[in-house]
């Protein structure tokens, strides 16, 4: 997976800087500031947990929030995870274990991206997924 190099690229795009940067408040891995369109990331974080912070603050970037809530964190969540991952990524990365931790190891993401990411599809693409996993793990 690339996943970094693309989030470089896509926050290029999107007009938003980054930097690695302590301090950030508390355990914060990351946090983006709308009024200079600035992402600051904690540094050391290991690949899953940097990509997906890295994602989900770029989907603040997208809906141009500031601050938290519970609803835009969701919101954030979701766009991320619909950039990271796609119905037939999810499938191929199903095949050792269906088992959520597994997949996102294998993803490289934390389990909370395949998790936000469950949550955007319809119930059609639930199903299927569903028969799918059933297929493939009995
Ligand atoms: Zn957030």
């Amino acid at each position: 997976m690339t996943y970094l190099t693309n989030l470089e690229q896509l926050a290029h795009e999107m007009g938003v800087r980054v930097r690695y940067a302590p301090p950030l408040p508390g355990t914060m891995w990351g946090v983006y500031e709308h009024r200079f369109r600035f992402i600051t990331l904690r540094p050391g974080m290991g690949m899953p947990q940097l990509v997906t912070t890295f994602t989900h603050e770029l989907g603040h970037a997208h809906f141009g929030h500031s601050g938290h809530h519970p609803k835009t964190e969701r919101a954030a969540n979701r766009w991320a995870a619909r950039k990271l991952l796609t119905v037939d990524l999810l499938k191929e990365h199903s095949v050792a274990s269906a088992d959520t931790m597994s997949v996102a190891a294998s993803l490289g993401v934390l389990p909370s991206v395949v998790e936000a990411f469950i949550d955007t599809l319809s119930m059609g693409q639930i199903v299927d997924l569903m028969n799918y996993m059933a297929e493939l793990h009995t």
